[in-house]
């Protein structure tokens, strides 16, 4: 079976050269044991977290960490029938076994025109990061306004979504004109291209001369030290992620952004979206529900082909993802 391995761990930005493409050999599940499936991966998810994590969690010479859409092709285990899709936490492997622990099988509930790979963006972690953080983080009411960077990404751009469906106001901002004439087309009330604008501090008054009550944040950094200052009174930031230190080699030393915190009494709370796993399936629920309605719209990014894992995690770093990437076996 193909896997992809870290061959050296990431000093500064990935680099393709990091990563080493292997086979590997499989146990037969004929043999017994506690290995009951065989699954092939059809679509695998790149995500910013695999960047910070591979650190915390890997050494060099592991498989990549990592989740798939995966469909069951031999099982000896009754809840899995062969021909099932999971969702599976099973690393940058195009094939692999497993016990059947960890596997989600996608609802049975779910259409047929929909695809799968959403189980991995708006219908999946993703989405159900925007959905908690939203709800549970920043505390959104109607009539407020939301601020997201990093908008037309997986999370942010169901954040802005789930904040005009919530009736806020919503204002975000992204890496390239293409993309923010889709936040414009998905319902963004005010869009902008944080890498064009001459100032992020006018650019962020202009979208909401009044300020904001919510942000959240995807990117940290300087972004986050100019936008805090532009929060109303008893404001909110899910602080989410950073994805703007996440390949640095040496910590950023931006501005401390304690002043306003105080003076405008904020809330500031980071948060990591399993923190909800026992209410998976409400906004799994809720976000299927709301894609079939066409109230959340999605868009994907789609890498073809299993060998293209890295370019394709590179890319989304560097931000060439319009919506969600995702690697198509
Ligand atoms: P995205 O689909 O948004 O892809 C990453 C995007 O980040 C790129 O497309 C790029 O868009 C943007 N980006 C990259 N570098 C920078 C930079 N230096 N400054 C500003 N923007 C940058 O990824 P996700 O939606 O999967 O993740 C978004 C954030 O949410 C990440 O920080 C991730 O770690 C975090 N996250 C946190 C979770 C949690 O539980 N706390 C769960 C899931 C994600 P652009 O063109 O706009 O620059």
């Amino acid at each position: 079976a193909k896997v992809w391995v870290l061959k050296k761990h990431f000093e500064g930005f990935p680099k393709t050269s990091d990563f080493d493409l292997k086979k590997i050999e499989l146990p037969n599940l004929k043999d017994g044991g506690k290995w009951k499936l065989l699954l092939e991966s059809v679509f695998l998810s790149v995500d910013p977290y695999m960047r910070p994590y591979s650190r915390r969690d890997m050494k060099e010479g592991d498989i990549m960490i990592g989740t798939q859409v995966a469909r069951i092709i031999e099982s000896k285990n009754s809840a899995f029938t062969v021909g099932a899709f999971v969702v599976a936490r099973g690393g940058w492997r195009a094939h692999f076994i497993s016990d059947g622990k960890d596997l989600q099988l996608l609802p049975s509930s779910w259409p047929e025109s929909l695809p799968k790979s959403l189980a991995l963006g708006t219908v999946g972690m993703p989405g159900l990061t925007a959905y908690f953080g939203l709800l549970e983080v920043c505390r959104m009411k109607p009539g407020e306004t939301v601020l997201v960077n990093a908008a037309a990404g997986a999370v942010g751009s169901v954040v802005g979504q789930l904040a005009k469906i919530g009736g806020c106001k919503v204002v975000g901002c992204a890496g390239s004109d293409e993309k923010v004439a889709y936040l414009k087309k998905i319902g963004f009330d005010e869009a902008f291209n944080y890498k064009t604008v001459t100032s992020l501090d006018e650019a962020l008054r202009k979208a909401s001369p009044d300020g904001y009550d919510c942000f959240f944040d995807n990117v940290g950094g300087e972004f986050a030290s100019i936008a805090v200052n532009q929060m109303k009174k008893y404001g909110r930031i899910a602080v989410c992620g950073a994805i703007s230190q996440y390949n640095d080699s040496v910590p950023q030393k931006g501005s401390y952004v304690q002043v306003p915190m105080i003076f405008k009494e904020l809330r500031m709370e980071g948060f990591i979206v399993t923190r909800w796993n026992n209410r998976r399936e409400e906004g799994l629920k809720a976000l299927l529900k709301w894609v079939m309605e066409g109230k959340v719209k999605y868009h994907e990014h789609v890498t073809e082909g299993f060998e293209n894992m890295p370019a394709a995690f590179i890319g989304m770093l560097k931000g060439e993802n319009l919506g969600k990437a995702i690697v198509k076996v």
